[in-house]
């Protein structure tokens, strides 16, 4: 995983992420849509006195999804368990999870594309029906025995929806998706996080980092975190402007929002001419795992009108060219249909 977006930088990161994460849906920002659906679905079960449908979150990393589940849980006023796609290995780690669990209790399972396939099956009935059938034993003296669960919501993460079988998937009564932040919103990320780092910053630093943080709260903060860095070692009385493009300057970001991976997929790109490239020939050329490039920087060079996805691989547009400072050659329209972007 990318080292910006990675969830836990060092150990004193982790402690920050977890301060500047909102305790309320009222500290949440931005994402009114999907807040908004979530409080009648929160009403909604709260009153009836049942388990919420389960949820499934989908979304670039760092939009939220973990603090949305956590909130989910506190308006629901029930517990909150967490755990993730690849720690759940086997079925009876699945039955231990979910035999703990409180009536209406949320379980909140990260990266849910990469739960294994023999433990999804066992989800499908603890989602329908509250019920586990459990295998013991194999061959001829294998038999099934039903296991009783308290109901429950599952709230599923995902950064990569399409990796989600359909059974699975149509198995959650809801599901949001969270977009990339407009940087309004994350300015007033950077301005609450500020106040609870007891961070005095400027409004228009504020923006600098907000507009360079590619949509994602949790690099607004990261970034936030750094540039106070230099405010400190600066002995200046509050982040301006400056100290700000400084910090981002000493990350390698630049004026676009571009870190030095980023620009070295486009150069990749933009060295072959405009021709596609095999996904696979940019992670060797650059260095990085082909999953990484997928999920954390594609969709923002995507966005940006930088980079198509083709059947035949990753074409640079004519604006990389421009932005690398290079004559576009005189490209025709993309052959075949695009993919979706980050599908
Ligand atoms: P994800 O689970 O999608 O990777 P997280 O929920 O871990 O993302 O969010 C990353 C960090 O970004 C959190 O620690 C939190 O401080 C911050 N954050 C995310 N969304 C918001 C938001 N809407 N408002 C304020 N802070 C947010």
């Amino acid at each position: 995983m990318s080292r910006l977006l990675s969830r836990a930088g060092d150990a004193e990161d982790w402690k920050l992420d977890v301060a500047l994460r909102p305790g309320s849906f009222g500290e949440f920002v931005g994402q009114a849509r999907v807040v908004q659906n979530l409080s009648v679905y929160i009403a909604a079960a709260r009153q009836r006195g049942e388990a919420m449908d389960h949820l499934l979150l989908s979304g670039l990393p760092g939009l939220g999804k973990t603090t949305l589940a956590q909130l989910v849980a506190r308006e629901l006023g029930v517990g909150f368990k967490a755990t993730s796609g690849p720690v759940i290995e086997r079925p009876a780690d699945l039955a231990g999870l979910l035999t703990n669990l409180q009536p209406r209790d949320v379980l909140f399972i990260d990266e849910i594309h990469r739960v294994p396939v023999t433990v999804e099956e066992y989800l499908y009935s603890a989602m329908e029906d509250y019920i586990l059938n459990i295998l013991i034993d194999q061959g001829p003296q294998a038999r099934s025995i039903k296991v009783d669960l308290p109901p429950f919501t599952l709230v599923g993460a995902t950064t990569r929806e399409g990796l989600l079988t359909s059974p699975f998937r149509s198995r959650f009564g809801v599901v949001e998706r969270l977009e990339p932040y407009p940087w309004e919103d994350l300015s007033a990320i950077v301005r609450r996080s500020a106040k609870i780092l007891e961070t005095k910053i400027e409004e228009p630093a504020a923006e600098c980092i907000a507009r360079r943080s590619r949509g994602t709260p949790r690099l607004a903060n990261r970034f936030l975190r750094r540039i106070r860095d230099v405010a400190q070692v600066r002995r200046a009385a509050s982040i301006t402007s400056e100290i700000a493009d400084e910090g981002l300057g000493m990350l390698g970001v630049d004026g676009h929002g571009l870190d030095a991976m980023d620009r070295k997929i486009l150069e990749t790109l933009v060295r072959q001419g405009g021709k596609p490239v095999g996904l696979k020939t940019v992670a060797v050329t650059v260095g990085e795992e082909e999953e990484t490039i997928e999920e954390v920087y594609e969709p923002y060079l995507i966005q940006n009108g930088w980079l198509l996805k083709t059947p035949k691989g990753r074409r640079p547009t004519e604006a990389a060219f421009t932005l690398l400072g290079q004559r576009p050659p005189l490209m025709g329209p993309p052959s075949g249909d695009l993919f979706e972007p980050g599908g």
